[in-house]
């Protein structure tokens, strides 16, 4: 029997498991089990060359017991419903996770932005504000960045939204530029919350990070900043991939002049003659193993084969239930997504808080509050593991879901 790759599906079956062992009864997963809210919308977009393509997009809200649904927008071919179902449950867990009054969103469009124009892209961010104008809102739903969007879509975003409710509304949005109210280092944020908790991470194994030996899966935004921090504080990233292959080299990759030679999208790989591929990258030996692309890479199928003591998930859902199962039974450390990728979230409502009040910390004040809040993240996560002896993975899901369930019942909702 193949493994179920479903993400909302595998995402439930957790969900379910963790409110049981919070002691919630059925009712309270039937709440949680999927989005309360869930928008489909086309987006008409007449294109450069003068005819209308018509789009579609999604926007999930998964729960706002505790507080406005957060969290970001894809620009994707690969963007399906079922997906963005789940993207909105694991924005519930990371809020969760790392303690923020929001509950979790996520939205997608399906188009390839590396096949449009900057025109194209600016009418399709306007046009899918339009569409969503109802339901979101600075106190009811903020989205922010996510694969394939950027601040630029997030000033259109919100200049789109200030235009049709008639008000200058920068915490309509996160991950803006500065100029327009972004926060201090929220480009880089989920890259430096994922360099803490690998560094967490590290600290409980024993591994020295000076010399550790790194391999990072994707160059998009988290994992290009990932392999500088890490490359800058004296670990040896030893290998990256982008969509189109993977490069090796034991003694240690020349980060600096990747990064310069990276296209916007991530990809540097096409560059150069000897490559090996994603299979092969993930199966290299080394300490710290970061998956930072897409969904589905550790399965039942090579999770066997993974030469790492420890895995941190940058992506979302890089690891099935099954690579999950096996990794564990390895003896090998999986932080799951939900906690090790919280930084980007985390900066995110640190500037929908700045917006709110109209005043702006810099960038020590707010690597200080991000730092705080990874590292209790990770104790917490980390001795709940350990002392009901479950995978991280689970216990970040009852950490993650506990609040919302909470304040849901509270509400009276279960
Ligand atoms: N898209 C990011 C995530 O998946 C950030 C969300 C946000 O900043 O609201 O966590």
């Amino acid at each position: 029997m193949t493994e179920n790759l479903n993400l909302f599906t595998s995402t439930q079956v957790v969900i379910k498991e963790a409110l049981e062992k919070l002691g919630y009864d059925e009712g309270m997963y039937d709440l949680l089990k999927e989005p309360l809210r869930m928008v489909e919308v086309r987006i008409p977009v007449r294109m450069d060359d003068g005819k209308v393509k018509v789009f579609k997009g999604f926007r999930g809200q998964h729960n706002d017991a505790v507080g406005p649904t957060k969290g970001g927008v894809r620009f994707h071919p690969d963007v399906t419903l079922d997906e963005v179902r789940a993207l909105s449950m694991w924005m519930t867990l990371k809020a969760g996770i790392v303690d923020l009054p929001y509950g979790g969103g996520k939205g997608g469009i399906i188009c390839d932005p590396r096949e449009m124009s900057m025109n194209e892209l600016e009418k399709l961010s306007r046009g899918y504000v339009r569409a969503l104008s109802q339901v979101m809102g600075p106190a009811k739903d903020i989205p922010a960045p996510d694969v394939f969007t950027n601040a630029q879509i997030m000033a259109w975003m919100m200049d789109e939204y200030s235009r049709i409710d008639e008000f200058n509304s920068p915490g309509f949005i996160t991950g803006k530029p500065i100029v327009l109210g972004g926060s201090q280092g929220r480009d880089r944020a989920t890259a430096e919350g994922v360099t803490i908790i690998i560094n967490e991470a590290a600290k409980k194994h024993g591994i020295d990070m000076k010399g550790a030996r790194i391999v990072i899966q994707g160059f998009g935004n988290a994992g290009s900043f990932l392999s500088k921090f890490l490359h800058d504080a004296g670990a040896k990233v030893v290998g990256i991939s982008d969509a189109y292959g993977a490069l090796h080299d034991p003694d240690g990759l020349d980060i600096d002049y990747l990064l310069d030679r990276r296209d916007s999208f991530g990809t540097v790989t096409t560059l150069f003659d000897e490559t090996i591929t994603n299979e092969e990258l993930l199966e290299l030996e080394c300490d710290i193993l970061v998956p930072a692309a897409i969904e589905n890479q550790i399965t039942e199928k090579n999770a066997h084969k993974i030469n790492a003591k420890i895995v941190v998930e940058a992506a979302n859902g890089p690891t099935t239930s099954e690579g999950t199962r096996i990794l564990t039974e390895r003896g090998i450390l999986l932080v799951p997504d939900v906690l090790a990728s919280a930084g980007g979230v985390t900066v995110s409502y640190f500037e929908w808080v700045q917006n709110n009040m109209g005043y702006y910390w810099s960038e020590e004040e707010v690597r200080e509050k991000m730092t705080e809040k990874m590292v209790t993240a990770f104790d917490n996560v980390y001795t709940v593991a350990t002392t009901r002896n479950i995978d991280m993975r689970l216990a970040a899901y009852m950490i993650g879901v506990r609040k919302t369930a909470e304040a849901s019942r509270f509400r009276g909702w279960a």
